[in-house]
């Protein structure tokens, strides 16, 4: 068993103040009452303890107490991504079979038809009843669930426990360090782990939280420049931005700003060194959903040394490479620890989340010879050409190094000598011409990885996490 984080948390520090929004402030005590409240409030309007329950709701303080609630009642929060679209949200919904949706009055237009919801409003002004709040859980209830980003297929829904986020948070902890006085941005959605896992670390650390309702890169900038937050969850196009106004304002991040912890993908090397130029410590990371966020994390001293290395599991994590018995061998990256999902629900409850306790993860990836892990590229997007590996990342890489290119995606096609040949897609930020892209290419990749065909287009094919689709590129193909 395990305490109930909020109850405990406001037991042991009443008076930190654990969350700032648009100039209002809660303390640890407060943030109890507001969402013992609300449970009460949800149970008056008919929310069984227990039950499965869909969040649906923007940044805000309001969708914190929510889900705080139900966290109070023992729900299966499903948290649902606000970016999806109306047939996105209804599979999910549906898959997920929840009793209701509570939803934020803003994002009632994005609601599907025929479900059934609440409204925020309706809950903040609704009865109350009396109901037992539970002073401690078992390390096996779901917290949450959320559904993976469907970059690979189908979104799988993704139980998230006690002892899920509760051990992430502690080896977290144990890899960055802790003092009372830190502060948490937290600019990244809450409805994705990297949000959602920022309010788990204040609530077992009793650090502050400031939580924006979207990201303001010069807001932020601000806050990193006055020192007035000491850490920030990042993906990569957030940090360029970040960093594109504290060179303009030629402005350095404060001492006491401590670092940036960079997810979602690969950051490239050019981030990092005009970080450093900056005064920020960038810390990669490498997780997902199914290991409630960090699984591995590079130290900010290493951030040059092993450049592109997502860096070493964190205490209480293991990392295994399938199949590989040296160092520097590629396979399919394993995790095993207590932070990874016990399952899926819905259309993948009966596809085991793990073998043997191993999570194979479908990324391709090596270790180093100390250990370093290397993440390389998703196993089914991988093109095999005339019998040689090619990783459409790396070639991606080669292409974004091009000055006039933007945004690219790589996926193979099928060819008649080769069985598949690589293929790109790019958004140019200025003209260029196709030959001339080619070349250079031809000068950063060795011959068999140069892309046969390049098309130029407006947009590449995105999912709600902004994550490349490649297997939609391959559509664009036939
Ligand atoms: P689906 O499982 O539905 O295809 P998804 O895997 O994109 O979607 P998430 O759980 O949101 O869903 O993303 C986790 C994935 O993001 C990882 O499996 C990995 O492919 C990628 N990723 C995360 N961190 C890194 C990193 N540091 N370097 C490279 N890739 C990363
Ligand atoms: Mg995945």
């Amino acid at each position: 068993m395990y305490p109930n984080w909020i109850l405990q948390r406001a037991y042991l520090t009443p008076n930190r103040v654990g969350l700032t929004f648009e100039g209002k402030q809660w303390t640890f005590e407060e943030i109890k009452e507001i969402s013992v409240q609300r449970a009460g409030q949800l149970a008056a309007l008919g929310i069984d303890r227990g039950s499965r329950v869909a969040i649906l709701g923007e940044n805000d303080a309001d969708t914190i107490f929510v889900m705080y609630a139900c966290m109070h009642l023992q729900c299966e929060m499903v948290i649902l991504n606000r970016k999806l679209t109306k047939s996105e949200l209804a599979y999910q919904i549906e898959d997920a079979q929840v009793t209701t949706v509570l939803v934020h009055d803003q994002d009632m237009p994005l609601l599907p038809e025929n479900v059934d919801f609440r409204l925020f409003s309706e809950i903040e002004n609704s009865d109350w009843h009396s109901i037992e709040i539970r002073k401690e859980w078992q390390a096996e209830q779901t917290i949450s669930i959320m559904y993976t980003s469907g970059t690979t297929g189908f979104p799988k829904g993704v139980r998230q426990t006690v002892e899920n986020h509760q051990s992430n948070a502690l080896s977290s902890v144990l890899n960055i360090g802790l003092s009372e006085k830190d502060v948490w941005l937290c600019a990244v959605p809450l409805f994705h782990i990297s949000g959602f896992s920022i309010l788990v670390r204040s609530l077992l650390y009793g650090n502050e939280v400031k939580l924006y309702r979207k990201f303001d890169s010069e807001l932020i900038a601000q806050d990193i420049i006055s020192g007035r937050v000491t850490h920030i969850s990042l993906v990569a196009v957030m940090l360029e931005r970040i960093l594109h106004v504290l060179e303009e304002r030629e402005a350095k991040a404060s001492p006491a700003f401590k670092l940036v912890l960079a997810g979602g993908g690969s950051f490239p090397i050019d981030y990092l060194k005009r970080a450093g130029e900056r005064g920020m410590k960038v810390l990669q990371t490498y997780g997902m959903t199914e290991t409630s966020s960090q699984t591995a994390t590079l130290p900010a001293e290493d951030a040059f040394r092993k450049i592109g290395s997502a860096g070493k599991p964190l205490f209480f994590n293991q990392i295994k490479i399938l199949g590989a018995k040296e160092p520097f061998e590629e396979g399919e990256i394993c995790i095993r620890g207590p932070h990874v999902t016990p399952g899926y629900i819905g259309r993948f409850e009966n596809n085991p989340s793990t073998e043997d306790g191993w999570l194979h993860t479908g990324d391709i990836g090596y270790l180093d010879d100390e250990g370093y892990l290397y993440v390389v590229d998703r196993r089914s997007d991988l093109i095999i050409s005339g019998g040689e590996n090619i990783y459409p990342a790396e070639v991606e890489n080669v292409l974004m190094g091009h000055p006039a290119i933007k945004e690219a995606g790589v996926c193979g096609m099928e060819d008649d000598t080769w069985g598949q040949v690589p293929v790109a897609f790019v958004v140019l930020k200025k003209d260029a011409a196709i030959e001339e892209i080619l070349e250079y290419c031809k000068g950063h990749l060795a011959k068999y990885k140069v892309p046969k065909n390049v098309y130029v287009v407006d947009a590449l094919p995105r999912n709600a996490s902004n994550k490349l689709m490649r297997r939609k590129l391959k559509e664009l193909l036939s």
